[in-house]
């Protein structure tokens, strides 16, 4: 077992803290249900020390960085990242479940948002706006002041470098409090941080509950923005705490994006890709593609195909590197469970469902991988997000049809278009109402240089590129009579 060397603590003012109440939490593994360790169970008063933290970081050393010192302090925070990769990987995968290659993939991507950010940090530049004459006006970009970020257990060390990289670059000081689920890395990240040349302060963590230490954040008057990534009902209380000291939030929250199947699809890239979209981190991943949509002529050819994918995927325990691992925790387990058991009961079509090995540790939260259809657009595995391994297949008659199916749910936050018409190719995707578009690809290269978001109940504001950047900071306006 790799034991996170910040095991039990948060990360306060540059330095470990417990939490004030001396209150823990048990760290479960995912893979035997066992309890492996404990993370501090931070609460308000933990909140406002960090808050207080950060906001003296802002006015004092990190905030009165040049931009230049700031992207220079960065790179070499990805750099660390890099030179710890294998310890956090496996960090990583112990606290989530996730297969080991799975959380390699991750901390590469976190190395790979502070190189990018790093780059951004002296880039972001304001505009001049023609006025009257004899006046000068300069709009700048500045920093929002002291963010706060609240991320859910999916991906701990990812959401920590995209939410935090693009606040940091543009100068502002970070509170983070990630999932109680799984904290260990994104403390151990902190750490990192402070030993790369960030400035006390900059960064705090605080461990806990979301309806403690999340909630006493979201509530902080000292917090001007805030990103929370998580489910849309947590979104709806962040929001609505944030509301009373008029905090601006970015919201970011999940999804039930269509893969849409034309019968002139490419197959043979197709369909593994849209089995990779909904098995990647056991469907645990907001922008999973839950439901393929395929042409009502190509239907059975399709889910033929996709059956004989989901046939041969292994399940295993992380370490061993399986293409899925267990869900995180035993209440993820039973949701998903019983999305699959009422589908049974519904008697919608099981297509697929990959064996569970024998030697499967018992205690381990093990769902199989499970393709079902046709599914009834208004049965709730069509609408709702199931958050593990389970494809609905939905037949569609023609190209209005499957734009008002893609369409046809409360979210809106990615989706995926198969056909090697180009005229096609634009015309669905500029009817859809998500986020972002995939073409003949899904979910390509990590994604970092792009916008990311939703629309509906998948939220608002924009994460990852240079769009995170702008979320985190405030336009200015100066404007100079000189005549
Ligand atoms: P969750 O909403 O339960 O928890 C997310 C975070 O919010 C955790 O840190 C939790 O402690 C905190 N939290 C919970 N209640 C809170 C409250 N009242 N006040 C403040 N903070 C609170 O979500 P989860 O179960 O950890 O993650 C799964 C959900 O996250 C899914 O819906 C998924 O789609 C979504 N998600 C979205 C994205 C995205 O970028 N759109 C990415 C990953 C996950």
């Amino acid at each position: 077992m790799i034991a996170a060397q910040t095991a039990g603590t948060m990360f306060i003012e540059g330095t470990f803290a417990p939490a004030a109440s001396g209150e823990t939490l048990p760290v479960i593994d995912p893979a035997t249900g066992a309890t492996t360790g404990a993370i501090s169970a931070g609460g308000a008063d933990d909140v406002d020390r960090a808050v207080r933290s950060a906001t003296d970081s802002f006015e004092g050393a990190w905030g009165r960085l040049a931009a230049a010192d700031r992207g220079r302090l960065l790179a070499r925070f990805g750099t660390t990242i890099g030179q710890h990769a294998e310890r956090l990987a496996r960090i990583e995968s112990q606290d989530t479940g996730k297969p080991i290659s799975q959380a390699r993939a991750d901390i590469t991507a976190a190395v790979r948002y502070f190189e990018y950010y790093a780059g951004a940090a002296d880039k972001l530049h304001g505009e001049t706006i023609p006025y009257l004459p004899g006046y000068a006006v300069q709009v700048l970009r500045v920093p929002a002041g002291v963010t706060g970020h609240i991320i859910p257990w999916n991906y701990p060390a990812q959401m920590f470098a995209r939410s935090l990289a693009p606040s940091l670059a543009v100068g502002n000081a970070t509170v983070i409090k990630p999932s109680e689920d799984a904290s260990q890395s994104v403390v151990e990240l902190a750490k990192l941080g402070a030993e790369s040349g960030i400035p006390a302060g900059a960064i705090n963590v605080v461990t806990g509950l979301g309806e403690t230490a999340g909630d006493a954040l979201a509530r902080h008057p000292g917090v001007d923005v805030l990103d929370f990534i998580g489910s849309p009902e947590a979104g709806t209380l962040v929001q609505a705490a944030a509301a009373a000291h008029h905090a601006r939030c970015i919201l970011e929250l999940g999804g039930k994006s269509a893969q849409i199947v034309f019968e002139d699809a490419d197959l043979d890239a197709a369909v593994p890709a849209i089995v990779r979209a909904i098995i990647q981190n056991g469907g645990q991943t907001c922008s999973a593609g839950s439901r393929v949509l395929i042409e009502a002529s190509a239907f059975d050819q399709v889910t033929q195909l996709l059956a004989a994918e989901f046939a041969r995927l292994r399940i295993g325990v992380p370490s061993s590197d399986p293409d899925v691992g267990p869900l995180i925790n035993g209440a993820q387990f039973a949701r998903v469970r019983g999305y699959m058991d009422r589908a049974q009961r519904d008697a919608v079509g099981l297509l697929a469902r990959s064996t569970r090995p024998g030697d499967l540790p018992g205690g381990g939260f093990y769902v199989e991988p499970t393709l079902f259809g046709p599914v009834h657009e208004r049965h709730e595995l069509a609408c709702e997000e199931v958050f593990g391994p389970v494809l609905s297949a939905l037949p569609f008659r023609d190209e209005s049809d499957a734009i008002r199916l893609a369409n046809a749910t409360e979210y809106g936050l990615v989706a995926g278009v198969w056909t090697e018409n180009g005229g096609r190719q634009t015309r669905v995707s500029r009817a859809l109402r998500v986020g972002q578009v995939f073409i003949n690809c899904y979910g390509a290269g990590g994604g970092i240089e792009l916008p990311f978001g939703g629309f509906k109940r998948s939220g608002h504001g924009r994460g990852k590129g240079f769009a995170a950047m702008h979320e985190f900071s405030t336009l200015q306006t100066i404007t100079q009579k000189f005549a």
